[in-house]
Formats: structure tokens, sequence, C-alpha cells
């Protein structure tokens, strides 16, 4: 398969590119022009990508700042492209916009668009203070604070300008009503993220709403602030409407045409509404709010559904909005709340709205994200069962892979094309090439020093902050001065996810007699390395979290030492890379069925890191009967039991039990027979890393689109979706 032909870039300069919404910098300008002009076809052939959240982070994947360093373009005689060098080569890389898996895999989706140059735009909102920041405090545990962060400063993002006053920002009025069905105008400026392919000949453009403007009313910008704001639940419900509401009005300000809508997760569903909206006005004309009957209603949803793909992300509750039909006569118009009673209607709780329902209802296509998560949404939403398939997620394989493996790939003989096709790593002759093998492990020991650098680093800092802050160091090692110190080499366990109970973060730590009897009886070292944050309001969550603090103590003691437990605050992507190329297994022990698919592990198999997991979520399609790592723990049926999140259906008795079982052999492998185990981490490469990548699963969702292709993008696709099939029955 032979990539499009590179695009050619002389000088630094023609990475500027403008149009009538400012000057931006990241592509050529036929390039950008390309792209824009696509998006506003009178056709409508493209998508819009809607999420509540988007991670993609500049610091773990950066094709504009390589290109400069590749080419030395450090600076430029044309003032305004040195100030884009400028900020690309020292500004912030981070833009904490995103809580986790959610994010992260819609920022992994969207750059697989990009390489694979798929006509999509995404919206997103801009949150001023992020998600929140974590301080993390031995007897405290998680203290959240807000996130400062300055988009203004970050190289990736740019301000739209209003094409009318070139001085001054775009802003977008998006309409809403308060209780009295009067008109109140929010209003947002718009940030623009340019998704560049890994080869700057295509991007995919992201906007961020950002209401945080003195322009929108008070309770706007309030609601606007922080991803996931649950400090009250109309606060809640109103940031949900700012992402549903705002999309329509971006696409017409911008003269986007997209027919189809992508929503990732339900939350931006009232664009469903605006849409209904729109087509029964159509219909009925200006005064279709005394006119529409209920009929008028399902035919236009029925309309408004062929445009819409939805993607279910979870079976837990939690991540599933339901608010109270009261809540909604208070901050919605009676049009459209005769609209959700009867589409976001849910039988079992007649006096809320529930916003899955009506994702669920008004769409051509559903989408859960791995084949058990395909079984457990069926069962979980029977009057659907018929039209949700599976099609399980990937990560974005040139984010994830860490710089060291992919040096070792570049170099090896079949693997040339890994970067445009991960494909071909299942092809690849790579079992028996001695070279190969020598390499990799060696990338892996250089991974594992970053990582355990990076720990200790940490261990020594925090030492110091306690005698200059008030904050006791999250780490019980930080106490110990040298001693403390993780070891290169020692076997490492990764475990880093959100702090949702049903995760079972403490799962291992539930008997820890026996867990030390293992280790003393065989001499094992190990070290556990743990991140992770628990949400604000999730005071759960938080006591799995401290209690993986406190038992540092008693583990370090009662092994002699054997075993090093480390907490790393503030997880974000950086610290997923460099876990998950840097230890030795990953660990995930979710109960099952709850997680519907999990990426960290994913990235793991990307860089050959064997899994150790209970069987959930991608685990059942990645575990190849444990070519590529271990499964252990309950694998019973699909039932009201096993779907019950509550604290005493957990099953932490039976799963760490099955832990501990397997353990010995792992250390055993990996310390007495080192070929063995490198067996695992080649076949992750050979066999997950074809399927668990993003721009399989791009393909596979494009095929859901509908979308006119030009021949060599349409090939692409093709090739990239007979990588995996999904659901094979639903194709
Ligand atoms: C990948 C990633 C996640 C999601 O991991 P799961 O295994 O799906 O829970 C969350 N946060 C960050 C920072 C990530 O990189």
């Amino acid at each position: 398969m032979t990539p499009e032909k590179a695009i050619t870039i002389q000088s630094v300069e023609e990475l500027v590119c403008k149009n009538q919404f400012g000057t931006f910098f990241g592509v050529p300008q036929d390039v950008f022009d390309r792209v824009w002009n696509n998006l506003c076809g009178p056709d409508g052939n493209s998508v819009v990508y809607i999420s509540m959240e988007i991670g993609a982070d500049p610091d773990t994947f950066h094709p504009v700042l390589d290109f400069l360093l590749e080419n030395d373009f450090t600076t430029s005689g044309d003032d305004q492209t040195r100030h884009f060098i400028n900020k690309y080569l020292h500004g912030p890389r981070k833009i904490p916009n995103y809580s986790g898996g959610l994010g992260v895999l819609a920022g992994d989706t969207l750059k697989s668009f990009a390489d694979l140059q798929i006509p999509v735009l995404a919206v997103s909102l801009l949150y001023r203070e992020g998600y929140f920041s974590q301080i993390v405090d031995f007897n405290v545990g998680q203290i959240d604070q807000a996130t400062h962060w300055s988009p203004e400063q970050t190289p990736t993002l740019f301000l739209l300008r209003d094409p009318d006053e070139p001085e001054k920002p775009l802003e977008i009025p998006v309409p809403f009503y308060n209780e009295y069905d009067q008109p109140t105008m929010a209003r947002a400026q718009v940030w623009m993220k340019l998704e560049a392919g890994e080869e700057l000949d295509y991007f995919v453009p992201e906007f961020l709403l950002d209401y945080a403007v003195p322009s929108s009313p008070p309770w706007v910008q309030e609601a606007a602030k922080r991803l996931y704001n649950a400090k009250s639940t109309i606060m809640k419900a109103n940031q949900r409407r700012l992402l549903g509401s705002g999309i329509l009005p971006l696409m017409e300000r911008l003269g986007f045409t997209a027919r189809t809508l992508h929503l990732n997760e339900q939350h931006g569903v009232a664009v469903t509404l605006h849409l209904i909206l729109r087509e029964l006005e159509q219909r009925l004309g200006p005064d279709y709010h005394q006119k529409m009957s209920d009929s008028d209603i399902l035919a236009a949803a029925d309309q408004v559904a062929k445009r819409l793909v939805y993607t279910i992300h979870t079976p837990v509750k939690a991540g599933h909005d339901r608010f109270s039909r009261e809540l909604y006569a208070g901050i919605s118009h009676s049009t459209c709340q005769r609209i959700l009673d009867l589409l976001a209607r849910d039988e079992q709780s007649p006096n809320e709205y529930n916003f899955t329902a009506m994702a669920m209802r008004v769409n051509r296509a559903v989408n859960s994200v791995s084949r058990l998560h395909r079984d457990v949404t069926r069962r979980q939403f029977p009057d659907f069962a018929d039209k949700i398939t599976a099609i399980t997620n990937g990560v974005h394989h040139l984010t994830w892979i860490s710089e060291e493996r992919a040096r070792v790939f570049d170099a090896q003989p079949g693997l040339e094309d890994w970067r445009d096709d991960p494909g071909c790593f299942a092809k690849a002759a790579l079992e028996n090439d001695s070279g190969f093998r020598n390499n990799l492990a060696r990338a892996w020991k250089r991974d594992n020093q970053t990582l355990v650098d990076h720990i200790n680093t940490m261990l020594a800092e925090h030492r110091i902050q306690m005698t200059t802050t008030w904050i006791d160091p999250p780490n019980y090692l930080s106490y110990l001065h040298e001693e403390g110190v993780l070891q290169p080499g020692v076997f490492t366990i990764g475990f880093a996810r959100r702090f949702s109970t049903y995760k079972r973060a403490n799962l291992i730590f539930d008997d820890l007699s026996t867990l030390v009897d293992i280790l003393i009886k065989g001499r094992y070292r190990i070290n556990f390395v743990f991140a992770g944050k628990a949400h604000p309001q999730d005071e759960p969550g938080k006591t799995v979290l401290k209690v993986i603090l406190d038992n540092q103590k008693d583990l370090f003691i009662r092994s002699q030492g054997l075993a090093r437990l480390v907490f790393i605050p503030g997880y974000d992507m950086h610290v997923a890379k460099m876990m998950v190329s840097g230890v030795h297994a990953w660990l995930n022990n979710p109960k099952r069925p709850l997680e519907a698919s999990g990426t960290s592990g994913m990235k793991a198999a990307m860089n050959g890191v064997p899994n150790i997991s209970v069987m959930d979520g991608w685990w059942v399609e990645g575990y190849h009967g444990g070519a590529t790592g271990w499964k252990f723990g309950h694998e019973g049926p699909i039932d009201e039991q096993s779907l019950s999140e509550s604290p005493d259906a957990l099953l932490y008795r039976e799963d760490s039990l099955a832990f501990y079982r397997l353990l010995p052999e792992i250390l055993d492998m990996f310390y007495n027979r080192p070929d063995e185990y490198l067996d695992r981490a080649i076949q992750n490469l050979k066999r997950n890393v074809p399927i668990f990548n993003t721009h399989r699963m791009a393909a596979e969702y494009v095929k859901k689109y509908n979308l006119r292709l030009t021949d060599e993008t349409a090939n692409r696709i093709d090739h990239f979706a007979k990588l995996y099939h999904s659901d094979p029955e639903n194709g």
C-alpha cells in the first residue's frame, strides 16, 4: 500500500495559513484551503464529531514541532512566522481539556482521521479551569485544585477572529430560553486546534467553544469553566446544553455543511433536539410551536435520525445523563420539553429525562466499543438491541509507541511502513529475528530506566516539598531516602486509570499476607506503579485512592523491601505514555463486564507490553488464548448480578485470589525465562497492534458515515477496515 506522495515544504513560512477567521500555523495554505473548502461543500460530504472532551496534549504527539526540529526551522525573518515558531518551541505542551479515556479516545480518533484524510471537524468545549489538578497528600489523599492554563499561549490553539471586525475575536451567539420561554443569548468565542496529520498534508479542525466570556450570562460562564463540574445538577445539565446547543450556530457561522453528526457519548445530544426543531419548522412553518402534533415530532425525529451516528461508551450509570423533568422545566423551552417527553422518556423513571435513551432512539447507527460491551448494551437497552453493533476502540499508534520502540521499528526490515500502516506488524517475521529481539529488549530497558528515573526524581522532590510546604509526600518511599529508590530491571506492574470503584484499583492489595508470602517465598522483587484521578465528587473513588497510599508502608515492611508501591500524582497523557512503555506488565482489573473497552492496555500492547487483565472490554479480543498476556478472575454470564455496581457485588475476594494464583507464574517467567516473556511482547506487536489502532477503528466508522471519498482514500479505508472485523455478524 503506497501512501499519498508526501508534500514538499521548502520553507517554514509556508506553514502559515489564513482565511477570513484568522491566521494559523501548521499546514501549507493549499492544504488548509482544500480541507476547509471541503467542509463547506454544498453536498455536506463531511462529519461533525461531537465530544464533551478531547485529549490531545501536544507533548505526546506533535507533528508540527517534529517538522520544525527535523528541518532545523528554529527562526524566521518574518515576524509572524517567528512568533508561531517560538510558541511551538517554547510554549506549553498541555491542553488540559480532558478527564480520561473518553477524551483521549476522541483525540486519538481525530488524529487518525487526519492521517487518513477523512473530512471531519470536531466540536467540544474549552474549559478555562480544565478538569482539575490533582495534589496527593499521604494523610489526606487526593486534593483537587483548579487547573490554570492559558489557551492564548498554547501553540496548537488559535482564537478565531471576527471577519467583519478582525481586531475582535469571533463570538457565536447561542440562543437559550429561560423558564418563561423567553430567549436569552449566550455567546462563545471559538478556539481552533489544528490536528495535523503526520505528514502535515491534512488536518482535522477541532473547535472548542469558550463560553466563559463577559458577554455571556453569569450562569453560562459558571457552567463553562470546569469539565464535568457537578457542584449542582443544574450546572451539570447546563454544561451539556452548552455543547449540544452550540454546534449548529457554530457550523452556520463558519459555513460548515456536514450531513453526518457523530455523538461520542450522549453528552452533546441537545444537538438532536435542535435538528428536530429545525425540521419541524421546515415542515410546519414558523408557528410550528403551536401546530406540532406528537406524530409530527416523531416524523421529524425519524428524518433527523438519518444524520446521526452514536457511540455509547459505558454500561456504568454515572456515564449516562438523567435530569429531572422538573429541572428541565426551569431551563428549557416548553416546545423542547414536549420533544423530550417523547424521545427522552424513561419507562423505569418517568420523572426524569434520560439522554442516553434519546441518543439511542434518534440515530442511524449505535456503536458499542467492544464485542462484550455490545452484548452488555443490548441487554441494557433491549428495545434497540437490533441496531447496536460493535466497533472496538483503538489507540493512535503514533502517539503511544515510545520513541525508543519507534526507532527499533524504523530500522526493522518488514516494518518500514509501520507509521502509515500499523497492519504491517502482522506479516513481519519478528519472532525468530534475534537482532530484533535484542533491539526490542534494549528499548524496553531504556524506557524502564526513564520511568524509574522519573519516579526517583519525583520521590526526592516530594521529600523536599515536605519541608517547604504543608503537603505530606504521597509516597512512603519518599521518607526512606536512598533505601527507598526504585531499581531498573525490577519487575514492574503499571496501573493507571480513573479511580472509579468498579475499576477496583486496590484489588491486588485485598489480601496483603497472601501477596507478601508469594514474594518472600520466591525472593521476587516487584514494583507497583499507580496513577489516576478520582472525580472531585466521587468520594468512594477517593477512598480507594487513599487505600492505595495506606498500603505502601505495610507492603514495603512486610515484604522486607521486596515490594514497592508508588503513586504518581497528576495522571495525564505524558505520564500515561511513560508508564505504558516503561513497565513490564499492565494491570487491568475492573469488575467484568463494567469496563466497556479500556484503552490504556492497548497503549501498553502497542509497545509490546503484556497485559494482566480480567476478561473484560477489549481484552476478550486481545488475549489470543494467552499469547499476549494473562487473564484472571470471574468470567460468569452477563446478568443482573454481574452488572451491579454495588460495593458488595464487586467480587474482591474471588478476583484477588485469582490474581494471587496467577502471579508466581508471571514472576517466574519474567525472572527465569526472559525469552518466553519477550515472546509475549512480540505477539502483542504482531496480533494486537494491527487490531487495536485508531486507523482501523476510524476506517470502521468511516464505513458508517456514507462519505464519498477519493479512490485513494477509499482504498486505504478498505485496507484498514480489513485488518479486523469488530462485529463479524453485523459488519
Ligand atoms: C488512556 C488514558 C485513559 C484511559 O485509560 P482506560 O484504560 O481506558 O481507563 C485515561 N487517562 C489518560 C491520561 C490516558 O492516557
